[in-house]
């Protein structure tokens, strides 16, 4: 069983786990042609904000994902043709950035970024964030829509190889991919379509992009301006059926920010308050269960960009908060301690 809530996974890093560890990979920044619409800023902002705003993240360079680790989700032609700049035309365009050893450099670091955040959720302590990420239109043998490698289905398998080493006894490590930025998770739904150990949950407007998408193990298609109250009844009833379908050992949510009214490219109309309660929900049902879990920021893509920095700022702080339960349950001794099915401990004694 883990005793050590308390004990930072990362080896640079001395602090006691008060903080959610966050990671980033912002500064291996991609050479764009003038007038792109992808906001590359965004990255950098959302950690001079945090650094500024919300010193309970700790944040921490992300290191890059091994072609090994890449190779637990994509083919190796592909990780070879992105790792040496032989993309053809179509792949790129496809991605949407044209290739340079930058853009090879951020994808890895940005898978990097998941994985040590699943890591640190999983062995030391509840709530941690990759500042990018979620990047949920990539299949195994290609990209797409700002998509280069899937850090969240690599992640997964990577948790999953990390559980039965640890572990092999308890069966696979069950995993529940929570997609919620407002574009269908088409790439991460195939990935796991043959995969019963690995729950694929997206909810996403049904005219949006992508257009051909593909079956999720739940999908919840909504209409085009889809407001608060609407999204929230369709969410407690999604993470009702999770729960009838499903107990993951590691919950991996992609908080993306584009569901909110001012989105150029979300089409529903979430508010700031809104979005706020959904990060709630999903912390708060994982919390509840004591399931560790990851964050990816995914898309956002704000007419003005700080509205999306907002609705982002909002989730930290709700991470903060639910991280501080995990730290104040960790601090007092359990009064009794079973394990689940799935192998993650299950304290008893924890408030809500
Ligand atoms: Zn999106």
């Amino acid at each position: 069983m883990n005793t050590g809530w308390q004990q930072c996974e990362n080896q640079r890093c001395s602090c006691p786990g008060l903080s959610v560890h966050a990671y980033y990979a912002d500064q291996f920044v991609l050479p764009l042609p003038s007038g792109h619409r992808f906001p590359m800023a965004k990255y950098r902002r959302l950690r001079e904000r945090l650094a500024t705003e919300l010193p309970q993240v700790r944040m921490l360079e992300a290191l890059p994902a091994s072609a090994g680790e890449l190779a637990l989700v994509h083919t190796p032609d592909y990780i070879a043709a992105v790792g040496d700049g032989t993309l053809s035309p179509a792949a790129q365009r496809e991605i949407g950035f044209p290739w340079s050893p930058a853009m090879a450099e951020r994808a890895r670091r940005s898978v990097g970024a998941t994985l040590q955040a699943c890591r640190e959720a999983m062995t030391g302590g509840g709530v941690s964030a990759n500042l990018a990420g979620g990047t949920h239109h990539a299949y195994a043998d290609r990209g797409g829509g700002f998509c280069v490698f899937n850090d969240a289905a690599v992640a997964a398998r990577l948790m999953q190889a990390e559980h039965s080493r640890r572990d092999r006894t308890s069966g696979p490590l069950q995993v529940a991919i929570i997609d919620l930025d407002v574009h269908q998770g088409n790439g991460t739904a195939r990935i796991f379509a043959r995969d019963a150990s690995v729950f694929t949950l997206s909810m996403h407007g049904a005219k949006n992009f992508p257009f051909r998408k593909e079956p999720s193990d739940l999908d919840v298609d909504l209409p085009d301006a889809c407001g608060d109250s609407a999204y929230l009844e369709a969410l407690d009833h999604a993470l009702d059926e999770l729960e009838r379908r499903f107990t993951p050992g590691l919950v991996i949510y992609l908080a993306g920010a584009d569901p909110h009214e001012g989105d150029r490219l979300g089409r529903l109309k979430l508010s700031f308050d809104g979005l706020e309660a959904r990060d709630r929900r999903v912390m708060d049902w994982a919390w509840q269960r004591r399931m560790p879990l990851a964050f990816a920021m995914a898309g956002g893509y704000g007419v003005d960009m700080e509205t999306t920095l907002q609705v982002q700022m909002h989730t930290y702080r709700t991470a903060v908060e639910y991280q501080q339960r995990w730290q104040a349950m960790a601090s007092r001794p359990p009064t009794a301690t079973a394990v689940t099915a799935t192998g993650a401990p299950h304290w008893q004694n924890a408030g809500a």
